[in-house]
């Protein structure tokens, strides 16, 4: 950890509130785990897995490059917009979905190095007409909006169900819409949400295998996954199977990136459970190494903050602690779009009611 930020080896020295112990390794290492998933797959990103093996052997390092011409340890659009939306989270004490657009569209002003096609339009039509929540659409099945549900698993840890499930359809609603993605962010966000409390390998397989029983496009048992797409069914397929083959975080990650496709955004994906369950000491000493000093800060920043100011812990940051008093007393069926937590109070507007998927619990 020591070099991640080139500063002491005291973790007090990290910026953010302490969590201590276990949970504080978990969160650290989700955050930086997504970083360094992200950096290291964008290498190979839009690569088949015979094109990598003939550059590369095996992928297994942080050197930049690939068809984004990446500095060694650059991150890509996945960390870079889950910062956006811890950012949003942070200065709000909220979840706030027009904090949200606005955050990302100040991420766009600052020419992304990539940017998806779903985002750009989402963001192009919140600066037109305002609007924070997508009309439902198939065709949002990317991954865009899994990728970047961190925020909202750190944030709402310890909030019952059904704010958790509010939380997380808010937040990709800002730019994505679909019912089947809907369902696989919300299965990453619970993932990432029971390793931090502890769950094994077995506990989170229960939670894929109630998302592939639900929707059985999700299946993952098949075919091996290799060169996945950004359908979120795809890239989720990859994720699992490399997440259940493997029993360290750098296997896990070395496994994913190697199948090629979206590969930042599978690193990404299993970066931020792979780290949560196996804990920021888990990560490779030479990947956290390469991460640029500004970002993995940000990352400690905001893992710490955004899980000192969840339900789990009392959300015990002055005013905040009221409104995750809220999120925790909201009734499902009539309360968590209402929560303060999520919306930061009165008039701000969370939209009309989710399809089903948004209710859906495994
Ligand atoms: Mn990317
Ligand atoms: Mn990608």
């Amino acid at each position: 950890m020591s070099a991640v930020l080139g500063l002491s080896t005291n973790l007090r020295r990290l910026p953010g509130p302490r969590l201590g112990g276990d949970l504080e390794r978990r969160a650290l290492g989700a955050y930086l785990g997504l970083a360094t998933g992200d950096a290291l797959g964008a290498t190979v990103e839009l690569m088949t897995p015979r094109e990598i093996r003939e550059t590369y052997g095996e992928h297994r390092d942080i050197i930049g490059g690939g068809w984004l011409r990446l500095r060694p340890g650059q991150v890509t659009d996945d960390t870079q917009m889950s910062l956006a939306l811890g950012r949003s989270i942070l200065e709000r004490g909220a979840l706030q979905p027009r904090a949200v657009a606005e955050a990302f569209s100040d991420w766009m002003r600052q020419k992304p190095v990539d940017i998806g096609h779903t985002v750009r339009r989402a963001i192009v039509a919140f600066r037109e007409t305002g609007s924070t929540e997508r009309p439902p659409r198939d065709g949002d099945a990317g991954n865009g909006a899994c990728m970047r549900c961190l925020p909202v698993a750190l944030f709402t840890l310890g909030a019952p169900p059904a704010v958790v499930e509010a939380a997380s359809c808010a937040q990709a609603h800002v730019t994505h819409h679909s019912p089947v993605a809907d369902a696989g962010t919300l299965t990453v966000v619970r993932i990432v949400q029971s390793a931090l409390l502890g769950g094994g390998r077995a506990e989170l397989r229960v939670l894929t295998e109630s998302l592939a029983a639900r929707e059985t496009r999700y299946r993952y048992d098949r075919r091996r996954t290799e060169n996945p797409g950004a359908y979120l069914v795809e890239t989720l397929g990859a994720v699992f199977q490399s997440l259940f083959a493997t029993n360290t975080f750098e296997a896990a990650l070395v496994d994913v990136v190697n199948r090629g496709g979206d590969a930042d955004t599978t690193g990404a994906i299993l970066g931020m459970i792979g780290g949560a369950l196996y804990g920021a000491d888990a990560i490779p000493e030479r990947w956290l190494r390469r991460l640029e000093p500004a970002v993995a800060r940000e990352c400690i920043e905001q893992a710490r903050g955004l899980v000192a100011r969840s339900p789990l812990l009392g959300g015990s940051q002055g005013d905040h602690a009221t409104s995750a008093q809220h999120a925790m007393d909201a009734a499902p069926g009539q309360g968590p779009r209402r929560s303060s937590h999520l919306a930061g109070g009165a008039g701000t507007g969370m939209g009309p009611p989710h399809p089903a998927w948004c209710g859906f619990t495994p």
